[in-house]
Order: structure tokens, then C-alpha cells, then sequence
């Protein structure tokens, strides 16, 4: 512990380097953050399977700190989007991150949570689930690996170590807004391109209505 925390700049007497420590905050802050993150406890399709079997004890990520999955989005900081995220589940997952308490990270496991995978353009799925909520790390694959996801959290472990407290988000000044809720309609949408879909349709219909008043040729 005392090699990951240690500041280089200070030399500290060799009969006193066991029992102290000269660090920043930052490091102490970010050492602990990186090494307990809990991940929440959700799979949406087949990458789910391979995140199962990185819980298990041949790969086992309780090496990270990531000892339990969490049932509830309020006690998990890392959302890890493991499958297919079709249209109808885009606004719960939503909901889901926006439940979660800040700093919370996201991992977009697999080529579907990526960018929709083998089913893109598909009627019935989005492109990609950085669409709606942030994205940290990406992992490729169909389906990644479990030895993949789990270099997914050394990447994350190394994007913590670069946060500093006086920077992070969640310590600014302006309260953090959550994300809105998509709507499932049709088609599914963004609640905060409302006024441009409402524009759109409005100039639509005054075209319609227009061309109907011409008079036949
Ligand atoms: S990326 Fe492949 S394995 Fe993962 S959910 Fe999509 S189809 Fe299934």
C-alpha cells in the first residue's frame, strides 16, 4: 500500500517508512475510490453471461474491491451495461443511472451496448447507449471476454487515478442535473429535443397543408 500511495517528492527517513506516509489527497481519495467499486447487479442479454463468469472464482473481480454487486442502483457506483439495449429498456436504464449517487461510472460492455451491435438499425434497438447516459470505457467484442471486462476495470481503475477533488464533478458548485427520462413512443425520444420534434412537425404539417391548397394541374 505504502508503494501506491507514497509521494516520490518526499523522502521519508528509512527507520520511519513503515510506519508513515506522505501523500496527496487526491491519491488517498482516488487509491480507496478505485479499489471499491461496487458494480449494480442487472444484464440485459448474452454479455450478461460473461459478466456472471467474471464474478466467479476463475476470474473472480473481488480482486478489484468489487466484492458485491449491488441490488440497488442508491448503493452501486459503476453501472456495467452488459447486452442488448432495446428501445423499451433505454428509459428504465436511464432511471436506473440517474438513481445511482454520484461519482458513478458506466462500462459499455459488449458491441451492442457500444454501438448496437450485430442487431444496428434494428426496429427495435438503439445505437449505442452513450446516446442516452455517459460512457467511460467501452469493451469490444460479441461477447467480450471475461479477461476483457475485466481490463475494462484496470482502464477505469486508471481514468480514477487521474480525477482530482478539486475538479469532479460532483463536488462543483452547479447541483447535477439528471438526465431526462427518454419517452417510448413510436420511436423512442429524447425529452430535450422535444421543442426541435415539435418544430420539425409543426413545418411538416404547414407543407402538407399548403400543397393541398394548390390547385390541381
Ligand atoms: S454483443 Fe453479442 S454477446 Fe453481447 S449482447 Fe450483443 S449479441 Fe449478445
Amino acid at each position: 500500500m505504502n508503494d501506491q500511495l507514497n509521494n516520490p517528492e518526499y523522502e521519508i527517513p528509512p527507520e520511519m517508512q513503515s510506519q508513515v506516509t506522505i501523500t496527496t489527497l487526491d491519491k488517498i481519495y482516488n487509491w480507496g475510490r478505485k479499489s471499491s467499486i461496487w458494480p449494480m447487479m442487472f444484464g440485459l442479454a448474452c454479455c450478461a453471461i460473461e459478466m456472471i463468469c467474471t464474478a466467479t472464482s476463475r476470474f473472480d473481480f473481488s480482486r478489484f474491491g468489487m466484492e458485491i454487486m449491488r441490488p440497488s442502483p442508491r448503493q452501486a457506483d459503476l453501472m456495467i451495461v452488459a447486452g442488448t439495449v432495446t428501445k423499451k429498456m433505454i428509459p428504465q436504464i436511464v432511471r436506473l443511472y440517474n438513481q445511482m449517487p454520484e461519482p458513478k461510472y458506466v462500462i459499455a460492455m459488449g458491441a451492442c451496448a457500444s454501438g448496437g451491435g450485430p442487431f444496428k438499425e434494428g426496429y427495435n434497438v438503439v445505437s449505442g447507449v452513450d446516446e442516452y447516459i455517459p460512457v467511460d470505457v467501452y469493451v469490444p467484442g460479441c461477447p467480450p471476454t471475461p479477461q476483457a471486462l475485466l481490463n475494462s476495470f484496470i482502464v477505469l481503475q486508471k481514468k480514477i487515478e487521474q480525477q482530482s477533488i478539486k475538479h469532479v464533478r460532483w463536488y462543483s458548485k452547479e447541483p447535477d442535473q439528471a438526465i431526462p427520462i427518454p419517452i417510448l413512443g413510436p420511436d423512442i425520444m429524447d425529452p430535450r429535443q422535444y421543442d426541435e420534434i415539435k418544430r420539425y412537425v409543426q413545418e411538416k404539417q404547414e407543407k402538407v397543408a399548403a400543397e393541398s391548397l394548390l390547385p390541381e394541374a
